[in-house]
């Protein structure tokens, strides 16, 4: 029989619990002072590291300060200012698509809202629900690829589930109060034990919780 709803949500208890004494510093990697950055961190960190991500937007955000400035951006200067980012001109176009629309329909400020934030372009659930968490305090659980590579091998999800299954999944066991540090710890434990690559179960230390464990 299969595990039970209860049994599960108690298990990914403990697992928080000990990660989250292991990892007492976790938290978001990207630097950011208003929503409309984070916002545009966020896009540009798709499929690229936080640490080069936030090399780019220094200079970026010194230049734009407001949605407009985006809106208003020539997208090649744009483009040469992502100076060479993983699919920097499908970002650059984004985000000015993006800003365009915050100008039109929120007045130049980021909706604090699920719906209208992945109403903008470049923008999908884990974007939106990083920049309610980050940036505007609501409990949202991201699912990046952390979340959901350790998730599938706790066997919280499973390998068929997609990334918004996975939230479903966990919002159904894991309190509301920890939905978004959730993705702070896991970051930390997927870049430290949890791996993509050759997961270090030896040294991991939920591995007693772990249905995935390789000895
Ligand atoms: S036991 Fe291995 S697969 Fe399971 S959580 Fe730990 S490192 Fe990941």
């Amino acid at each position: 029989m299969g595990e039970s709803s209860k049994a599960k949500a108690e298990r990914l208890a403990e697992v928080y619990s000990i990660l989250e004494s292991r990892y007492p510093d976790a938290r978001l990697r990207l630097d950011f002072s208003t929503a409309l950055d984070l916002l545009v961190a966020s896009i540009l960190a798709a499929r690229c590291r936080d640490d080069v991500v936030n090399r780019t937007t220094k200079s970026l955000f010194a230049k734009y300060r407001t949605a407009k400035d985006y809106a208003d951006a020539n997208v090649e200067t744009l483009e040469a200012q992502l100076g060479g980012l993983p699919m920097f001109r499908r970002k650059a176009r984004s985000i000015k698509a993006a800003c365009e629309a915050l100008v039109a329909e929120h007045g130049g400020e980021v909706p604090a809202d699920v719906n209208a934030l992945t109403a903008l372009k470049g923008v999908g659930r884990k974007t939106a629900n990083l920049v309610l968490s980050n940036a505007f305090g609501q409990p949202a659980i991201v699912v990046d690829t952390h979340v959901l590579r350790i998730c599938r091998r706790l066997g919280i999800s499973s390998e068929a589930e997609d990334p918004g299954q996975t939230e479903q999944a966990l919002m159904k066991i894991l309190p509301e109060k920890r939905w978004s540090h959730l993705a702070h710890i896991f970051s930390d434990f997927g870049r430290d034990i949890c791996s993509a690559r050759n997961p270090k179960c030896a040294l991991c230390p939920v591995a007693e919780l772990c249905p995935s464990f390789k000895g």
